[in-house]
């Protein structure tokens, strides 16, 4: 399969950056996920509207409009074009002699190209968390790749064959290691308000608004570490999580959270989701 490298397709082992650039360097890049439901790109305003806010967010002069006709290209040069796909989208300072500053003068670069991605049957799916502090820097609200603490944490997980890493800072989850997090306890839905201890997750977003829609009651307020136990449901939403329910959240050797089948919210949730982005309506 063929990438986009700043506006030229070619082959992976054929497309080159410079060892100065500064993504590579420096983690000094941004990225994002665009799905495609069955050849049809879901969201791209929201995740292009994201990648703005961080671009300026990191002072990086970068035209993202120019970035769709590409993206619209990655799909349709795929085979997955008829099914399920996303984009990988980065976008990298450049290349410039090292400095700990920005440089004046660099070239941006961007990398794109769509993978093959499943995006249903997660409602017959159950994932599993483990529970860890949340050592990720303080502004989450960038999309950067420097991925490294998220992949430090999610790796905990992995090795102890669960799902994700739910995180927690200062007595409260903020957010998963690549998945936003929701709490439903006595009917209210809870998720951490939108700022700098977390991502703007776009299917947050969407999940936010399903809830409005549903008329579930809805609460942009952290969820305490002490209340896991006694939370009636957990889901987690990202952009290949789609809506995740939680069958058990570990933490240390004990188990926290334990739920043998979706809750009702989390079902009426993956329901509205799968209309919303099956059929674009609701
Ligand atoms: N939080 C973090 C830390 C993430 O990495 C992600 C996915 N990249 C999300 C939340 C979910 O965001 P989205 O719904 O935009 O995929």
């Amino acid at each position: 399969k063929e990438v986009c490298l700043n506006r030229i397709w070619q082959k992976p082992e054929e497309a080159k950056i410079s060892v100065f650039d500064r993504g590579f360097m420096l983690g000094d890049s941004l990225y994002e996920v665009i799905p495609f439901y069955e050849g049809r790109v879901f969201a791209l305003e929201e995740h292009l509207s994201r990648l703005k806010y961080c671009l300026k967010e990191i002072s990086l002069d970068f035209d993202v409009e120019m970035l769709i006709p590409y993206i619209e290209d990655a799909v349709r040069r795929s085979d997955y074009a008829s099914n399920d796909a996303a984009v990988y989208l980065q976008v990298s300072r450049g290349a410039a002699p090292r400095s700990h500053f920005f440089p004046e003068k660099s070239e941006p670069i961007f990398l794109l190209y769509s993978f093959p991605v499943n995006l249903r049957g997660f409602e017959n799916k159950h994932w599993k968390l483990l529970i860890s502090e949340d050592i990720r820097w303080h502004r989450c609200d960038i999309k950067t790749t420097s991925y490294l603490a998220n992949t430090m944490l999610n790796d905990k997980s992995y090795k102890l064959g669960l799902d994700e890493t739910l995180l927690v800072k200062e007595g409260i989850i903020t957010e998963g290691s690549h998945s936003s997090a929701f709490f439903v306890q006595d009917e209210i839905i809870y998720t951490h308000p939108e700022g700098h201890q977390i991502l703007s997750g776009i299917t947050r977003k969407i999940v936010l608004d399903l809830c409005r829609n549903l008329g579930l009651e809805l609460r942009e307020e952290a969820f305490p570490f002490s209340e896991i136990a006694y939370a009636d449901e957990v889901f987690l939403t990202g952009t290949t999580t789609q809506v995740m329910a939680i069958s058990e959240i570990q933490f240390q050797d004990n188990i926290l959270f334990q739920s043998s089948e979706p809750g009702p919210i989390t079902r009426k949730i993956q329901e509205a989701f799968i209309q919303r982005t099956r059929n674009l309506q609701v």
